[in-house]
């Protein structure tokens, strides 16, 4: 099998994912918690913007969990990733389901470079925390949305405290995700998104922190961002 050899994305990662490809619509599987906080995510982006009749970029876009969401809220939605076997199950689960998602192998580096300010909204959701350079990542976003637009990512603080909590805990002891899916070393403090946001001419709107609670298996949005957190920005409408 050939693995994708951008020089943004680390083979081994997209190759954890295409090799779960088959579970991303078992909802009581390794993606359960992207099912879970679906509803919860979708909400806060559209508190800050409308998703109906926008052309929307969801990248990093797995199995179209949060892809077909936003579509079947009414946004004209193209999904990317670089796993094809994700992007199969994607399109396989769109013709079941019947919403509408335009999915595509690219990078979000080659796509900026092709269709840039062509979206309202991009989204780049637990991604950012699995590719080799993420400001690269955020820099093609801020040149994806249009002047006016909304990126909105989420990923993973980086301290002892969500290293406890994301990999001990969620790998190892409660076993939710698959071990090995994340990797510490490739967490992002709010701060450090911040900074790469803010040095592509983003600006930041919001830092809501997700939390979840393992005893009642209830996630919800607070302020602590200590690991799990959401992150709005907008490009001005006056930018170049
Ligand atoms: N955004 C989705 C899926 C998150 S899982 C959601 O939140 O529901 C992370 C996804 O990022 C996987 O599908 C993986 O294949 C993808 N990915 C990892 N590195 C990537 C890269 N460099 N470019 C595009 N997608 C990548």
């Amino acid at each position: 099998m050939t693995l994708p050899s951008g020089p943004n994305a680390d083979p081994s990662e997209i190759e954890k994912f295409s090799t779960l490809a088959h579970r991303w619509w078992d909802r009581t599987s390794d993606f359960k918690p992207l099912h879970d906080i679906n509803p919860l995510r979708l909400g806060w982006i559209e508190e800050h913007a409308s998703l109906k009749g926008k052309r929307v970029l969801d990248i990093g876009c797995g199995g179209g969990i949060l892809a077909e969401a936003m579509a079947a809220q009414g946004a004209e939605v193209k999904g990317i990733d670089l796993s094809a076997k994700a992007l199969a199950v994607a399109r396989l689960h769109g013709i079941e389901s019947g919403v509408r998602v335009d999915y595509e192998s690219v990078s979000a580096e080659e796509l900026a470079a092709r269709e840039p300010g062509a979206f309202d909204v991009v989204t780049c959701m637990e991604m950012l925390e699995h590719v080799p350079d993420p400001a690269a990542i955020v820099a093609a976003c801020a040149t994806l949305v249009r002047p006016g637009g909304h990126v909105f990512f989420s990923t993973l603080n980086r301290n002892l405290k969500s290293y406890l909590m994301a990999v001990v805990a969620a790998e190892y002891v409660l076993r939710m995700l698959a071990r090995g899916t994340h990797d510490y070393s490739r967490f992002i403090a709010p701060s450090e998104l911040a900074r790469d946001a803010r040095k592509s001419g983003l600006e930041i709107i919001d830092l809501t922190g997700l939390h979840y609670n393992p005893i009642t298996r209830h996630y919800w949005l607070g302020d602590n961002t200590d690991v799990n957190y959401l992150m709005a920005t907008y490009r001005s409408p006056t930018s170049a």
